[in-house]
């Protein structure tokens, strides 16, 4: 099995339930005792989000780019990227690492492709709901049409990623709200709902929703897994 290079720590809420499915994912494929052979670099979500705050992305190219390198410089075959909302400097990333990135966006546009879907709602932070890179790549490269939450809505949205969810809090009135969100989204044309957000999957269930779920955290994870055993067979390690 190749080794597989995670960045995270953004927040390290959802890099943990990354390294839960890395590890299920390789058992579950292989068997026994096997498990995903991994290397992580965790770096301070409160800088992260600091320089978010400011628009910073410049910083958080050369900050994304450290952490690639050192996964690479540290045994990593294929780099991925624990959050969604980061994949705005991916390109900052590709191009300081000679190993294979896998984007985030990718095995949800397919998984969403096979399913049938054409029309699908977006929730995650308001830099992926709100700015081009996420929306732009569903479209240009799965040819997918998204709807997003409302202006209040995304606001709410937001809101509780950040206050509650990267905090590990769990909120039963908070997954009342994304319901209703979703309920909207469902309204205005939605087959499905992209969870884009790497913490939203610990609030929000399949039966918490009224329409079929994509949980971009889950998708990454187990693709990383299939690429990290086909690679292996493909050249094998001596
Ligand atoms: N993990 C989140 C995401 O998938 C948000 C935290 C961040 O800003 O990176 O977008």
């Amino acid at each position: 099995m190749k080794t597989i290079g995670v960045i995270g720590g953004m927040s390290w809420e959802s890099s943990a339930e990354y390294y839960r499915l890395l590890n299920r994912y390789a058992k579950a494929r292989l068997g026994g005792h096997h498990n995903a052979r991994s290397v992580m670099v965790t770096v301070d979500f409160a800088v992260v989000e600091a320089d978010q705050r400011a628009g910073d992305w410049v910083s958080l190219g050369r900050q994304m780019a450290d952490a690639a390198r050192q996964l690479e410089r540290g045994g990593a075959d294929l780099v991925m990227l624990a959050t969604n909302t980061m994949h705005r400097v991916h390109e900052s990333i590709e191009q300081a690492i000679k190993v294979p990135f896998l984007h985030i966006a990718d095995p949800t546009g397919a998984a969403l492709r096979s399913a049938g879907i054409e029309r699908v709602g977006l929730l995650g932070t308001r830099y992926t709901m709100e700015q081009q890179f996420y929306v732009g790549r569903l479209r240009e490269r799965h040819g997918l049409d998204t709807v997003i939450p409302d202006e209040d809505e995304r606001a709410d949205v937001h809101r509780i990623i950040y206050d509650e969810l990267c905090h590990g809090r769990i909120d039963a009135q908070s997954r009342d709200i994304y319901r209703r969100v979703i309920g909207r989204l469902a309204e205005r044309g939605a087959q499905a709902v992209i969870l884009g957000c790497t913490e939203i999957t610990l609030l929000i269930k399949p039966e918490d929703s009224t329409l079929p779920v994509f949980d971009t955290t889950a998708l990454h994870a187990q693709e990383a897994v299939d690429w990290a055993i086909k690679e292996d067979t493909v050249t094998p390690r001596t």
